[in-house]
């Protein structure tokens, strides 16, 4: 099964009966999102089951994206995996259990995360990104250690004041400091 093109990822059979397992390898760009900046496409799985009163969604994910460390600014590739899962209330008898029944994923959440019984993948999954993000990332991988490029353009800053003699002064008097 391939996901379809509107961004949906259909569940309804998962729905209609319960105990029934769907599987669905999912890719997404994240297209409309402008805050983060994904260098490859958020690519993995997604499984849903249902109780009958609760639709099981879980799935777990890959990606390569651009962060900024946090100290200094400078951009930050990062690979990395996050898993999600969550349970949605479902209201009405599933079809499996008559002709005219029909179990639908109640809409409770203020962005819409499902259309009917499909799951809007780039909804769902863009809360997921947000919550596993790695925060406070540094670029010389250490609060201890100093930012590479930091300490660089230190140096030119003090490169650039001027006379020989002076920087050599400058250089002992760090020293003495150290
Ligand atoms: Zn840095």
């Amino acid at each position: 099964m391939t996901m379809k093109s509107d961004g949906l990822v259909d569940f309804n059979e998962a729905v209609q009966n319960p105990g029934k397992k769907l599987n669905f390898p999912v890719h997404t760009e994240l297209e409309s999102e402008e805050d983060i900046d994904l260098l490859e496409p958020i690519s993995g799985e997604l499984n849903g089951v249902s109780t009958g009163n609760i639709l099981l969604i879980s799935g777990k994910f890959k990606t390569k994206l651009v962060t900024e460390c946090a100290r200094c600014g400078e951009p930050i590739e990062l690979e990395f995996e996050f898993s999600m899962s969550d349970e949605f209330d479902v209201e009405g008898v599933p079809s499996c259990y008559g002709s005219d029944g029909y179990a639908e994923v109640v809409q409770d959440e203020p962005q819409p995360i499902f259309k009917k019984n499909a799951l809007i993948l780039d909804s769902y999954v863009r809360q997921g990104l947000l919550i596993n993000m790695p925060t406070q990332l540094l670029c010389s991988g250490s609060w201890e250690i100093p930012c590479p490029n930091q300490s660089e353009s230190h140096t030119e800053a003090l490169n650039a004041k001027g006379h020989p003699a002076m920087m050599q002064l400058e250089k002992f008097r760090s020293q003495d400091k150290a």
